[in-house]
């Protein structure tokens, strides 16, 4: 119960890392609070949660929108009397349909509200709140192992990502006089909801698959130990850097 007396907020707290991570941030003692564009999916998480004996709330989000974001946090401190642990998990991936130059720039624009201004949001939503409280907390970011590594037709995706590297770097520099750390994740490709387009393509599946070192997908709950890991003070020398969960696929030539 090493999150005993904690609140945690998880935004894409309705989807395969988010669900897992809200579970397990519970199993340890967390209060949760699920945030989601997706109501009935994210009600459905926190129900979960309370059957097997946790604390949890679903409030609805969109992290593309800053009042969204703030008043999602503001439901945290209504219904648990604060935040302590906050996790900009939220995104979207790109269908890989078009390059740079052909993607309509709208397409860019929303992958970048949500992968990167929600981060920001969430970051500045979840620090005022903790700076007010006077004590410590964590703020975690879903980055990606495409914020250091290129593949083809995702350009707004590694955009997204890399900036949140540099949020997470900028953020825990500013917030480190609060006590607050800010760390980053890095995940490989994940069985998860965003990877379903592929999952009936053999030949693209088996190429996702081979581009991890044991060659084989991560699973939600991998990456949720990792969360709950940099969520506790066990990572509290941890800081304005990003934890790789990828199994390798960002460290060799394939
Ligand atoms: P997922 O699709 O299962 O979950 C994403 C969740 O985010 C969904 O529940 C969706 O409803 C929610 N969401 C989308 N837009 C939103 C918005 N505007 N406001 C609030 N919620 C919104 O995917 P996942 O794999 O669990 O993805 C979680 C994070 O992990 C994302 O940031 C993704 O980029 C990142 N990631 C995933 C992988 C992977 O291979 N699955 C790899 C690296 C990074």
């Amino acid at each position: 119960m090493r999150f005993a007396g904690k609140v945690a907020v998880v935004t894409g707290g309705a989807g395969g890392i988010g669900r897992a991570s809200a579970r397990l941030l519970a199993e340890q003692g967390a209060k949760v609070v699920v945030g989601d564009l997706n109501q009935a999916a994210g009600e459905a998480v926190a129900s979960d949660i309370r059957a097997a004996g946790g604390e949890a709330a679903f409030a609805p989000v969109d992290v593309a929108d800053y009042e969204s974001v703030a008043r999602l946090v503001q439901t945290a401190v209504e219904t648990y009397g604060g935040i302590d642990i906050m996790f900009n998990n939220a995104g979207i991936f790109g269908d890989g349909s078009q390059n740079v130059i052909d993607m309509p720039i709208e397409a860019y624009h929303r992958m970048i509200a949500i992968n990167q201004h929600g981060v920001y949001y969430g970051i500045k939503a979840a620090a005022e709140q903790m700076r007010a409280q006077g004590r410590p907390g964590v703020i975690i970011n879903t980055a990606s192992i495409y914020a250091y590594i290129a593949d083809k037709n995702q350009f707004p995706y590694h955009a997204s990502k890399a900036a949140v590297i540099g949020m997470t770097k900028a953020a825990a520099l500013e917030l480190a006089r609060y006590d607050i750390r800010v760390v980053a994740i890095a995940p490989g490709m994940i069985d998860t909801g965003l990877v379903d387009q592929w999952r009936q393509d053999e030949r693209v599946w088996n190429t996702i698959q081979k581009a991890h070192m044991r060659r084989k997908l991560g699973t939600a709950d991998q990456v949720a130990q990792v969360v709950a890991f940099l969520a506790s003070d066990e990572a509290s020398f941890v800081n304005g850097h990003a934890y790789f969960v990828d199994d390798g696929a960002a460290s060799f030539k394939r």
